[in-house]
């Protein structure tokens, strides 16, 4: 564990900007919030409070609402040439290669996962960034077949103002997820980053307007979700909500939505299964199940939380995976050794906490884990439940920790019966040798995200989304384009 301060552990370039002032982006300008209000930021390592930002009320709202439809209004995004709009994309990726590493320090100072975790999600970024600064010169409408008395042709029009409410898990890269194809639409856009994690998000919208980013295109509000998402939410001047986080989150929104008729678009919770064949590659196997869990210490939708493993090989497959986890570098974020960072907050040590005891008040086996850590910060031990029913809590409910659920099975039929059996929908995975089981799974799979002997890959063109309550819509890809243009059609009498 260091006992360094965070001075020490920081860049002079990560320093500097934390020391600094850090206002809401509105109009291309950062300014205090209206009525002075100020968020605590938590290096989730050591739960202390590291700095503050802005928290943008009510007020703050309808100002970064004005500036976005402005700028749609002029058209001083939506009318540049799309081949412009590409160029200053792509230099907004080049930038956050440049500064990479100082981003990098600063979400994991935020989020409290390992440095190198976070070097990479800035390379995630910047690639995202780039993917979609390629589409700008390739969204068009198409001409319809309406018979000869008709020139019949279709528009591809931005959607408007979005506002894009991200969680804490993957700040930088949630956000990419939503300024990318927002841009590359001609739309506008409100950033609205989780409370817990406002830090890359400011720095970036200064990286979003040294790259030529107009003023007021890309606007970025720290504050929380009661008062400041939900203002965005409410905002009639707001024509499209993209959210990523909790299911229950995304309830709310659709319901407050409605209020206005906005597009909305969910990225939710998941529970999602790992179902392991008794002839699947054991080894990668585990390991991937490794990496489905304690990745983001669990704190991420895809969390491969669900084991379901077949009877004549689960007692191998779980002495596999305690070996190999119970090796496993928990620590803070700056420590060169750590592969596990701490819990989110407070908040969520708790309720992953309170998952652990329910596992054992449900009778599930404890294999490996199952306790908070003894050292300052939030940070618990990767945990493996074994003998679990799919029917206990620990199998059915989001616990956005890194606590796995083994639970047997017998035969095919069964295995795709637990793996379908919880309300949600967003990814599951398949391990076996036998390629027509694999096919027959993937299609069996009520998930939007399905993997065949691996576990947790992204790719740009694919789409991600979910099935069931773990949301609607899809992003990445081409499908973002649907999420962020509307189509109008324009018939010609001839
Ligand atoms: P988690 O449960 O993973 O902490 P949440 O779903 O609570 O994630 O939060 C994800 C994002 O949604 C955050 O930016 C948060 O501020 C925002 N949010 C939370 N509650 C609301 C709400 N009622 N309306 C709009 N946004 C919200």
């Amino acid at each position: 564990m260091s006992t360094a301060t965070i001075e020490d552990r920081l860049s002079s370039t990560a320093r500097s900007f934390l020391t600094g002032p850090k206002g809401l982006l509105i109009d291309g300008e950062f300014r205090p919030a209206a009525d002075g209000g100020l968020l605590a930021v938590v290096d989730p390592s050591t739960g202390e409070r590291v700095t503050e930002v802005a928290f943008a009320g009510t007020a703050d709202v309808d100002q970064a609402v004005a500036s976005a439809r402005a700028a749609f209004a002029d058209g001083r995004w939506s009318a540049l040439a799309p081949i412009e709009q590409s160029r200053r994309l792509e230099r907004l990726a080049v930038l956050v290669e440049e500064h990479g590493a100082e981003l990098a320090e600063l979400e994991t100072l935020d989020v409290g996962k390992p440095l190198a975790q976070s070097q990479w999600e800035m390379g995630l970024v910047a690639d995202l960034l780039r993917y979609y600064a390629g589409w700008c010169t390739k969204i068009h409408g198409d001409v319809n077949p309406a018979g000869t008395d008709f020139l019949s042709y279709t528009l591809r029009e931005p959607v408007g103002v979005c506002a894009g409410i991200i969680p804490w898990n993957f700040p930088l890269v949630m956000a990419a997820f939503k300024v990318g194809p927002a841009l590359a639409c001609g739309n506008t856009l409100i950033l609205k980053p989780a409370e817990q994690t406002p830090l890359t998000a400011l720095r970036f919208g200064e990286l979003c307007l040294e790259a030529g980013i107009p003023a007021g295109v890309v606007n970025v509000l720290t504050g929380d979700g009661e008062t400041t998402g939900n203002a965005l939410v409410e905002h009639p001047g707001v024509d499209k909500i993209a959210f990523t986080g909790s299911t229950e989150v995304g309830r709310k929104i659709m319901v407050k939505a409605a209020g206005t008729l906005k597009k909305v678009s969910l990225e939710l919770g998941g529970k999602s299964p790992s179902i392991i064949f008794a002839d699947a590659d054991l080894e990668a196997a585990a390991t991937a199940a490794m990496q489905g869990i304690w990745t983001n210490a669990g704190q991420w939708c895809v969390a491969g939380s669900r084991l379901v493993v077949e009877q004549s090989i689960h007692d191998t497959f779980v002495d596999v995976l305690v070996q190999h986890s119970s090796q496993l570098k928990v620590g803070g974020g700056f420590d060169a050794d750590s592969q596990m960072g701490p819990l989110i907050s407070d908040e969520q040590l708790s309720r992953v906490s309170s998952y652990m005891e329910i596992g054992r008040e449900e009778g599930a086996e404890l294999a490996l884990g199952g306790s908070r850590m003894q050292r300052p910060g939030y940070f618990v031990e990767p945990t493996v439940f074994t003998g679990v029913r799919n029917d206990m809590r620990i199998a059915q409910e989001e616990i956005f920790g890194p606590v796995a659920a083994v639970i047997p099975f017998g035969g095919d039929e069964e295995a795709l019966r637990i793996g379908n059996g919880t309300d949600y929908g967003l990814a599951a995975a398949v391990w076996t040798r036998d390629v027509s089981r694999a096919h027959r799974a993937a299609r069996a799979l009520q998930a939007g995200q399905i993997w065949v002997n691996s576990y947790g890959d992204f790719d740009w063109s694919t789409p991600f989304g979910g099935y069931k309550q773990s949301g609607y819509g899809r992003e990445l890809g081409k499908y973002s384009l649907d999420l962020y243009t509307q189509m109008k059609s324009v018939l010609v009498r001839l």
